[in-house]
């Protein structure tokens, strides 16, 4: 491939940038100092630096983001900050994307790839990926509830739902619960405690099939998954 699309695609900024990077001489191919951006390079072969660091090229990214509220899962959005705008430039890839959508005052775990393939087996209907919510709740979650979620509760639109794990960590006037959903439908977990007279005033998404997220980011940071979390996830 073209030196400037392999170094685009590793986040050294458009091909423009990676032009200009390339004509003031930080770029070097096996030793030699490359200022042509149409020279050809295969980054499994070539020795490829930049300003003397080494570029591992890979095809895909993968990010986890605890994404706060206020923000939307978009690409991009003329009037609303998305999760990708908490990019880092050097991290912005072309084609990257957030992997299912939550709510913009939804909390939490949000996987952002560029992996076509990963995306559509998480969020495929048919694979059944398990997804794990906290959320705060305005009204007492019972036991009863637990039983109502895992026969499948049918919500505002006839819709049955599968079955949901609840476990309820405190049940008071407003109530702390944990629920394992294994689909993805519109404001599901709100419309599910509203089936059950109940309102969600706080929700943050934990973990999505084998991705957990990590206790130590706080909200609006990422972090690259590490090879274990990708090899399990994959
Ligand atoms: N269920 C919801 O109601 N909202 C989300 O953001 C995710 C799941």
């Amino acid at each position: 491939m073209r030196v400037d699309k392999c170094l685009a695609n590793m986040g050294y900024g458009s091909r423009k940038d990676v032009k200009q990077l390339l004509k003031k001489g930080h770029v070097k191919i096996n030793e030699k100092m490359a200022k042509d951006p149409k020279q050809h390079v295969d980054p499994d072969k070539d020795a490829i630096f930049v300003n003397n660091e080494q570029v591992i090229y890979q095809v895909f990214a993968y990010f986890m983001m605890n994404k706060p509220k206020g923000v939307i899962t978009a690409t991009e959005d003329a009037k609303q900050k998305t999760v990708m705008d908490l990019l880092n430039s050097s991290d912005q890839r072309p084609k990257l994307f957030p992997v299912g959508r939550l709510d913009k005052d939804t909390e939490g775990l949000i996987l952002i790839t560029n992996d076509g393939s990963l995306a559509h087996y998480l969020l495929s209907p048919k694979h059944h990926v398990k997804k794990t919510y906290y959320a705060k709740v305005d009204g007492r979650v019972t036991d009863r509830d637990i039983e109502i979620f895992n026969k499948g509760i049918v919500l505002d639109d006839g819709y049955k739902a599968l079955p949901a794990q609840l476990t309820i960590l405190k049940s008071d006037n407003i109530s702390d619960i944990e629920i394992t959903i294994m689909e993805g439908k519109f404001h599901q977990i709100k419309r599910m405690f509203q089936a059950v007279d109940k309102r969600v005033i706080d929700l943050k998404r934990l973990k999505m099939g084998s991705l957990q997220l990590d206790p130590l980011l706080a909200p609006g940071a990422y972090r690259a998954l590490s090879s274990e979390e990708i090899t399990t996830l994959t």
